[in-house]
């Protein structure tokens, strides 16, 4: 079983905060795991645990070349003596970047494959392909969500959570709002922050709450306007923001994910979207591992874990 450290909730002290009259903590989730760190940690912790006790030697799964699926999955898969298999996105090019070669120093066997081919991630012909290539391997989904991945992120809210009027979280693929949905008081309101452009992420977490038969006592919003372009986008407003929260705060957001979703919180409060006596939880959920590669990738220097 993946060991987790203790996950507090910080609160944020900011005359913003004192003049709207809410409370906001963030929930360190980035600090649960020295390598597996963030939402990754409950999405693959019973998925991991499922592989071992149906007897796997092997896990395989997809992603991009900065994911932090990827660089989640080989940090587990090691940390229980699994094998793991990425089918990497694209070419390889070499160095490899820092996500892919931190996975790859972890253990993990990195295969890379062009898009027409990724593409064929769920078709189980090109699954059997896999298996008579690499034997049996336990499968993991790109992004990680399945039933498994949702029953861990249950677990991400604490009893004594109950308090907070408010939960905030990222959606990438939703694997980890749709664990804190079925978790929520009826008291309680989630707001999901989409990483991704469109309105089509309403239906994604539609489909994803009524194919896995899940319900909730609370309510939820998803806010779809703070994308900054789309996935992995990201503008001059948005380095500075995370600048700015960091001096502020002495927390590391990530750009693709808690970045933005801090950024809609930050915008929502100066809009009064907060009712008086509001207590807002935000979700950490990690990623910082990226951070460098972001840096790789646009020359952009954020906070980061490294120095
Ligand atoms: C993967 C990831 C998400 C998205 O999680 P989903 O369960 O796919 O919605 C959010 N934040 C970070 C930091 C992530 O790495």
């Amino acid at each position: 079983m993946l060991q987790s450290l203790p996950v507090i909730n910080q609160p944020l002290d900011h005359p913003l905060l004192d003049e709207k009259g809410i409370e906001l903590a963030i929930k360190r989730l980035d600090l649960v795991h020295p390598e597996l760190s963030g939402n990754k940690f409950f999405k693959l912790k019973y998925n991991l645990e499922k592989a071992v006790l149906d007897g796997f030697e092997k896990v395989l799964t997809f992603g991009g070349a900065f994911s932090n699926h990827i660089y989640a999955t080989a940090a587990g898969a090691k940390a229980l003596n699994l094998s793991a298999i990425g089918i990497i996105r694209g070419e390889r090019i070499d160095p490899l970047n820092a996500t892919l070669s931190h996975a790859e120093s972890l253990g993990m066997d990195l295969h890379f494959v062009d898009r027409a081919t990724f593409r064929l991630k769920k078709e189980p012909s090109f699954l059997k392909s896999l298996s008579e290539k690499f034997g049996a391997f336990y499968l993991i989904p790109e992004g990680g969500t399945n039933e498994l991945a949702i029953k861990g992120t249950a677990e991400i809210l604490q009893p004594n959570d109950k308090k907070y009027s408010h939960i905030a979280t990222s959606i990438g693929t939703g694997g980890t709002f749709a664990g804190i949905y079925t978790s929520l008081e009826s008291s309680q309101k989630l707001l999901g922050f989409s990483a991704l452009r469109g309105d089509f992420i309403r239906k994604e977490i539609d489909d994803l709450l009524k194919g896995f038969d899940l319900s909730g006592l609370g309510s939820f919003e998803i806010f779809s306007q703070f994308h900054f372009g789309g996935y992995a986008k990201y503008d001059q407003q948005l380095v500075e923001f995370i600048w700015w929260f960091y001096e502020s705060f002495g927390i590391i957001l990530d750009p693709i994910y808690t970045g933005k979703m801090l950024f809609g919180i930050w915008h929502l409060i100066c809009q009064n979207y907060f009712p008086k006596g509001s207590k807002i939880l935000v979700i950490h959920s990690g990623g910082l591992q990226g951070n460098v590669g972001f840096t790789e990738r646009t020359g952009i220097k954020l906070p980061s874990l490294l120095r």
